[in-house]
């Protein structure tokens, strides 16, 4: 086989595919696919990710053969659009580029104009009859080819702009003339000799392998490495390089470059989304040097934050061909895609799509719409949303009846309401959250060093850039509510204020921002909880046609359980009763239980206890009308109830009416070394039956009351906690039958009830085979499973659980997502014994593991008969169900 290390593109066919995303990186693959569509894509060609890995497995040198390979994809460019690299009469220019498999923003940068120097540059201004044009494209070249190639820094290249303004009195680089280029050229030259001790280089070739070099370089660079790390993208995939003849935006005011999206980010409206600037090259558009101008009327009419033009009034042809092309890549790639184009001479360029990043209800919305428009099917729909994103989708708006003090507008970049105490700073930002406070991230714009402080924001608030401004894209990816682009906010880091229309807001004092509706408010705003209806619905509808698992949840308030119906919950799964015993009513009954010190103080305190504990359980069997629900039996170790100080212990021992001297000791007496592993569970229930007595006494009544109320029989199943051997199954399996027996007697009742347990200690899953025996039920309690399994306490794991991941020990926090090489086999082996000693066992978990995406696959995998979750996270294990099923 012959390597081949580079792929061209253009003049309407192409090399490589769509579908070489792996070879060619996501840039190269897509600009080979435009260009076969027929789209105007100027040529080029792609030197493969191969290239990078040859490179840095050969101590970075490159491979055989890439140096003609280049050579005579270069000359197939010169062909293309007649000109020549290095030719001072008529000049080829083109930009270098990176891209690879996965989109890496901000991570590498591109370099446009490559092949000018002083020769160069007057052939350009000579074949191009527009000196200006050319003396800025040559001061562009220079800056940005230093900054990313040569490590000069920009700011120095923008201060010495600075300075030739002032001493001009100009204002906008629009003002700036050719004979200003040409000085502004001459002092960057001068600043980059100053630093480096050597001219700017002039030789093309030389520019172009250095540049090239430089973006193989940046493959191993900090930034890009620790992204790599936070997405999981592996090292040996290597990044492609793209170079590409140029096509000038800023030629004139016939010429523009510009973003945009087939459909609306942030909404997922079907509408075209997106920005240009006339008579501009490259980046000028995100960066925010200048504020960008809309595309289409209706977009500039909805905002009010700009009255220049939209390009559909300006340049309506280009326009019209911008909408076919945006329907022929929708029509193409089946998605909404993200595009970044360039207009020269009123003609139009396609320098790149992908597939665009979203909000998750656009995600939501874009994937319903194009059900509707017979693009995709229901099921690619499903595969298509991230469950993990729904999340969003499930978190307060601002309550639109709620006083609110706007002291600023800008761009609604990414919706959801949020509340905190600004910070000016992404190292503030990532402190205060730390410490639990709510923050909202301040900054005139924001860069990728900001992105931990991004994260730890509950919102992030910028002063310049629009919808495609840095921030708003990767708040958009991280689900923050964002408003961008606020014109009328002035920040100052020095004083560490904000100020806007004559209100001043310091460092510390909560603001509230709506990153739906672009708005700063003053103070903490209500917010409402959202409703779930719409493309939601039908999402999940789609969603429950294709899994076949159950999706319950947990819940022992009738709150969560309502909440939990709401977001489609078919059972609880987990019901905590010592939740109920917190309850301040009975609390000092609890305790009196505790303290006393024999079976018939027990006793007595616990008849106090069933009848609340009885409406508790009632309360519950009437939200859920009929659907199971697995309760389970007392589980902490009882001194969790006590009182922790004297001035408690006075406290409880007047309420109780004894000698606080006794509530001390007694309290003392039952202190545990290691209450995780100590007196608790089943162990309570075998010392103590009394206690689970009341227990099953208090499900079985209610069971009887509801269902005779009701009509609808109520469907209990007893789960008994921390079972290790099947004499404890046994022992408990007897009082519980037996109190059922006794209820339905006194009450005349049938009662149909389940009796299970948990599995949660490494030997119930052992010997699930026996304990299967008489257990009609396992709900895998994979929190405590995976404590003892890997013999580490959930709560003092954090201490060392960040080492442990970044140096590889564990791939993720097992309490987060299943350590599905040892908790999951135990899991299976529990499945398998369990299973052949009982055909027709119920099996789930409960846990948090329940509404992990990862987790439910699992799951789901193994074939268990649902997972339970907390209410709001319903909706996500459903669709990840979903998705298990079609994978
Ligand atoms: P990023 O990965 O940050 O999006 P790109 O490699 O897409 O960087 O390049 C950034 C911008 O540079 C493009 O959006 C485009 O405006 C400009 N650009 C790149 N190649 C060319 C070209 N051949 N002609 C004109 N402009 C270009
Ligand atoms: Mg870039
Ligand atoms: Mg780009």
């Amino acid at each position: 086989m012959t390597d081949k290390w580079v792929y061209r593109f253009g003049d309407g066919t192409a090399e490589g595919t769509a579908d070489m995303l792996e070879l060619l990186g996501g840039k190269g693959a897509n600009l080979a696919e435009m260009s076969t569509m027929g789209l105007p894509v100027p040529p080029g060609f792609t030197v493969t990710t191969g290239v990078c890995t040859a490179f840095y497995a050969n101590d970075h040198a490159y491979p055989d053969g890439l140096q003609s390979e280049i050579d005579s994809a270069l000359a197939g460019i010169e062909a293309i659009v007649e000109s020549e690299f290095g030719n001072p009469d008529n000049p080829l220019l083109v930009s270098v580029r990176s891209g690879g498999a996965a989109s890496m923003p901000g991570m590498m940068d591109t370099v446009l104009n490559l092949g000018l120097n002083d020769e160069t540059v007057a052939g350009l201004s000579h074949s191009s009859g527009d000196e200006r044009f050319a003396y800025d494209s040559y001061r562009r070249f220079i800056q940005m080819y230093s900054d990313v190639v040569l490590g000069v820094e920009h700011h120095l290249f923008e201060g010495l702009l600075d300075d030739h303004k002032n001493q001009r009195g100009l204002v906008l680089d629009t003002d700036l003339d050719a004979d200003d280029w040409k000085e502004v050229v001459e002092t960057y030259k001068a600043q980059v000799f100053q630093d480096l001790g050597v001219p700017f280089p002039q030789d093309p070739q030389e520019q172009l392998w250095n540049a090239m070099g430089s973006v193989f370089g940046s493959w191993m660079n900090q930034r890009a490495v620790s992204y790599r790390r936070l997405h999981k993208i592996p090292t040996h995939w290597g990044t492609a390089v793209n170079i590409q003849a140029m096509v000038f935006g800023n030629m004139g005011e016939d010429c523009a470059t510009g973003v945009a999206f087939t459909r609306n980010p942030a909404t997922g409206e079907n509408t075209f989304y997106g920005e240009y600037l006339l008579n501009a090259q490259g980046e000028d558009v995100v960066s925010g040097i200048r504020t960008p101008q809309h595309l289409t009327i209706a977009a500039k009419s909805n905002n009010c934050a700009t009255d220049l033009p939209a390009m559909e009034e300006i340049m309506p042809g280009v326009f019209a061909e911008l909408e076919r092309v945006r329907h022929t890549l929708e029509h193409h790639y089946h998605d909404m895609q993200d595009i970044e184009f360039t207009i020269q001479n009123n003609r139009l360029w396609m320098l790149q799509t992908r597939t665009g990043k979203r909000t998750a209800a656009a995600a939501l919305k874009i994937a319903c719409d194009m059900v509707a428009e017979g693009l995709i099917t229901k099921t690619q729909a499903v595969q298509r949303i991230n469950p993990e994103s729904l999340d969003q989708l499930l978190h307060p708006t601002l309550d639109p009846d709620a006083d609110r003090e706007i002291i600023a507008r800008g761009i609604a970049a990414s919706p959801g309401a949020a509340a905190g105490k600004v910070v000016f700073s992404a190292d503030d930002a990532e402190g205060m959250a730390k410490d639990g406070e709510d923050v909202i991230l301040v900054r005139m714009e924001t860069s990728p060093e900001d992105i931990h402080g991004m994260h730890a924001a509950k919102g992030i608030l910028t002063s310049r850039g629009g919808s495609t401004s840095h921030a708003a894209v990767v708040a958009r990816g991280m689900g923050r509510p964002c408003v961008v682009g606020v014109g009328e906010l002035r920040i100052d880091y020095k004083n560490q204020t904000m100020t806007a229309r004559d209100v001043t807001v310091g460092a510390g004092e909560t603001i509230t921002i709506d990153g739906a509706a672009g708005e700063v408010m003053l103070g903490r705003v209500p917010t409402t909880e959202p409703t779930l209806s719409g493309d939601f619905g039908a999402l999940m509808v789609w969603a429950d046609e294709i899994r076949t698992m159950g999706i319950r949840t947990n819940a022992e308030t009738p709150a969560d359980a309502e909440t939990a119906l709401r977001f489609g919950a078919e059972g609880i799964g987990l019901s905590r009763t010592e939740h109920m015993f917190f309850d301040a009513d009975r609390i000092v009954a609890v305790r009196q239980m505790i303290l006393a010190p024999d079976v018939e103080g027990r006793r007595l305190a616990l008849a106090k206890i069933l009848p609340m504990q009885r409406e508790n359980f009632a309360q519950l069997f009437r939200i859920m009308e009929g659907k199971p629900v697995t309760i389970r039996l007392l589980d902490p170790p009882l001194h969790e109830f006590l009182p922790h100080n004297a001035e408690e212990f006075v406290e409880v021992a007047e309420a109780a009416g004894i000698d606080p001297e006794y509530v001390r000791v007694r309290t003392m007496e039952l202190q545990e070394v290691n209450p995780m592993l100590g007196h608790r569970g089943c162990r309570l229930g075998i010392t103590y039956p009394e206690i689970y007595e009341m227990q099953c006494r208090a499900i079985f009544e209610a069971t009887a009351a509801v269902t005779k109320e009701t009509q609808i029989p109520v469907a209990p199943e007893i789960m008994i906690p921390l079972i290790a051997t099947k004499a404890e199954f046994d022992i408990l399996k007897i009082l519980v039958d037996r109190v059922a027996d006794a209820v339905s007697v006194e009450t005349g009742a049938k009662l149909n009830y389940l009796t299970g347990t948990m599995i949660e200690l490494p030997r119930a899953a052992l010997r699930a085979g026996e304990i299967a025996e008489n257990a009609e039920f396992f709900s895998y309690g994979t929190n405590d499973l995976t404590q003892t399994t890997l013999g580490m306490s959930r709560d003092d794991s954090a201490m060392f659980l960040r080492s442990y991941e970044t140096q590889g020990v564990l791939e993720h926090d097992p309490f987060v997502s299943i350590d599905v090489d040892g908790v999951g086999e135990l899991l299976k082996i529990a499945t398998e014994r369990g299973r052949a000693t009982r055909p027709n066992i119920k099996l789930g978990i409960c846990g948090e593991h329940g509404g992990d995406p990862e987790s439910v696959r699992f799951c789901a995998h193994m074939g268990l008969d649902y997972v339970s979750c907390s209410p709001y996270r319903v909706p996500i294990a459903r669709l990840a169900a979903a998705q298990a099923e079609i994978n």
